[in-house]
């Protein structure tokens, strides 16, 4: 299931929003504020934000940069005559707009437009009769599912999600475990080494001196 954070101060506004992505089976977060939208960002998990412009106190523009730092997928919420706000929310990398006020089938085009564009929607990578369906965090093989830590499931999301390519050990290191350093490239080699035999897979290639690439 993908979340939504909702950031809009007007109340009737932002529950109309809420109802029309949970009848379809979002989930949602909100946010009254500015500030209480930053500590959502910052503590949850999102897929999309519908970010208002003009909030009190910390206003939409403010909360835009974090948003594409973090490549959260944002459509700006405008009012009628806000075109000047709208050029300069999409000149900031906003994904997307809307203005206000909406149809409901509007606003759940746009969201699944973004969504699909941003590649959220693309939840399961198939590859050797195994399925990696990125939402649920989980891993079948021929159906059964295999338990995987963590940290396994992260090595081979990102090596799925970088299909075909060479990733070097330090690249997985620091992505997966947050480590800058060369020395403990083993944990990638041993993981890498689990996540062989837990899958019965030999399209994780080893590739010299380099890295480790997935096969399709
Ligand atoms: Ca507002």
């Amino acid at each position: 299931m993908q979340t939504i954070l909702i950031i809009e101060d007007e109340e009737p506004i932002r529950e109309l929003i809420k109802l029309n992505l949970s009848l379809v089976g979002y989930k949602t977060l909100e946010a009254g504020d500015g500030n209480e939208g930053l500590k959502l960002i910052k503590n949850e998990k999102i897929d999309l934000v519908l970010l208002d412009l003009m909030l009190p106190g910390i206003d939409g523009f403010e909360i835009l940069p974090e948003l594409i730092k973090k490549k959260i997928p944002t459509i700006i919420l405008t009012a009628r005559d806000g075109l000047k706000d709208k050029v300069k929310g999409l000149e900031m990398g906003a994904d997307d707009y809307i203005t206000k006020p909406f149809e409901a089938i509007e606003l759940l085009a746009r969201v699944k437009a973004v969504l699909r564009r941003s590649g959220k929607d693309n939840s399961v990578i198939v590859f050797d009769n195994i399925e990696i369906h990125l939402e649920q965090h989980k891993v079948f093989k021929d159906g059964q599912e295999v338990e995987l830590t963590y940290k396994e499931f992260e090595l081979l999301r990102l090596l799925a999600e970088n299909m075909g390519m060479v990733m070097s050990r330090e690249k997985l290191l620091q992505l997966v475990w947050d480590y800058d350093y060369e020395g403990y490239t083993r944990t990638v080699d041993m993981h890498i080494q689990r996540l062989r035999n837990k899958l019965g897979t030999d399209k994780i290639k080893t590739i010299y001196k380099v890295g480790y690439r997935l096969e399709a």
